[in-house]
This record gives C-alpha cells, sequence and structure tokens, in this order.
C-alpha cells in the first residue's frame, strides 16, 4: 500500500512538472505567434516613427555596397575524350569545380569561381543580397503601415483636361449598359 502511495506520489510528480512544462511550451507558443504576427520587428504605430524608420532603411539600403543574387555548387565534369582518365569507370572525374549560377533577364549564367578567394567572395556578396532582400521586405511592410495611417482625402483629385476627354467615352459607354 505504501508502494503505491509512493508510486502515486512519483506520478503526481510527474504529473506538476507535465504542467509546468505544458505552461511553458504554451507561452513559447505564444511568444512565438507575436513574433510571426508584427513579422519579427517591432512595427512603430505613429507616422513620425514610420516615416523615421523608412529613412533608415532606405539609408541602410544605400550603405550595403556589393552584392549579387546566384547560388554557389560544386561540380565534377567528363571531358568525354575516350583516353582521359575521367573516362574510365569509377573515376571520379575532373574537379569539382566551384562555380556560381545567376540569372540575367531570365536567362541562366554561369561563372567559375577558380581564383583563390573568389569563393569567399561570392558567398560575401551573396550575403549582402540576402540583407538587401530583408531591408527591402521591410520597407514594404513600413510603408504599407503608412499607407494605413494617411487619412483619406475628403475632395475628389482634380482631373486635368486631357483626364476629362479620356474619362468621357468611358462614362457613356457604362451608362448605356
Ligand atoms: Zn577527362
Amino acid at each position: 500500500m505504501k508502494r503505491i502511495n509512493a508510486l502515486r506520489a512519483t506520478f503526481q510528480g510527474a504529473c506538476d512538472i507535465k504542467v509546468e512544462v505544458g505552461q511553458f511550451f504554451f507561452f513559447v507558443a505564444l511568444i512565438c505567434m507575436y513574433i510571426l504576427h508584427t513579422g519579427g520587428t517591432n512595427m512603430p504605430d505613429s507616422v513620425p516613427a514610420l516615416e523615421q524608420q523608412r529613412r533608415q532603411i532606405l539609408e541602410q539600403i544605400a550603405n550595403l555596397g556589393d552584392f549579387r543574387s546566384g547560388s554557389i555548387s560544386s561540380v565534377t565534369t567528363r571531358c568525354g575524350k575516350p583516353t582521359c582518365h575521367c573516362a574510365r569507370p569509377k573515376d571520379p572525374g575532373h574537379g569539382p569545380a566551384l562555380r556560381l549560377t545567376y540569372k540575367v533577364k531570365g536567362k541562366s549564367r554561369i561563372e567559375t569561381l577558380s581564383a583563390p578567394g573568389a569563393l569567399h567572395k561570392a558567398q560575401q556578396e551573396i550575403a549582402v543580397f540576402r540583407q538587401f532582400q530583408q531591408q527591402v521586405q521591410s520597407l514594404i511592410e513600413v510603408n504599407a503601415a503608412l499607407c494605413r495611417l494617411r487619412p483619406v482625402s475628403s475632395r475628389e483629385p482634380e482631373q486635368t483636361p486631357q483626364e476629362k476627354k479620356r474619362r468621357k467615352p468611358f462614362n457613356r459607354k457604362s451608362r448605356g449598359k
């Protein structure tokens, strides 16, 4: 009987710990949801603060330095000459050679990273590109928050004579329908 009680006590103890662990994970989940909801940054809620943040992001982008998009890969090749060692079975082939693949106007381009230090240079340039992408994302979010806070003008925007001319046929058409 004593043994059962002891067991029960241990079991209850384990249950208490489980509850604590559960609460801990609940709070962690809450914090994660908060971070996800706010985009991981504390977005200010006033126009001057948002404008200040926008200036900061633009300044950071201006100071990024060189960057490029692309991905680095390591490739081994076979030259195709039947007398070459790479033609033998189980031969690892030529290389491995490091290359950078990127796109210019939708077309893939490849650069070989053969010079000493070329890999490090390309890695750094790509890392800066990731920063640029993050800052562009922040810039979009800050601008969207600013747009939400800007008041709506009660006046209709003034039309230039050209715009008035252009709108007339459209109005007639929609009225006719
Ligand atoms: Zn070969």
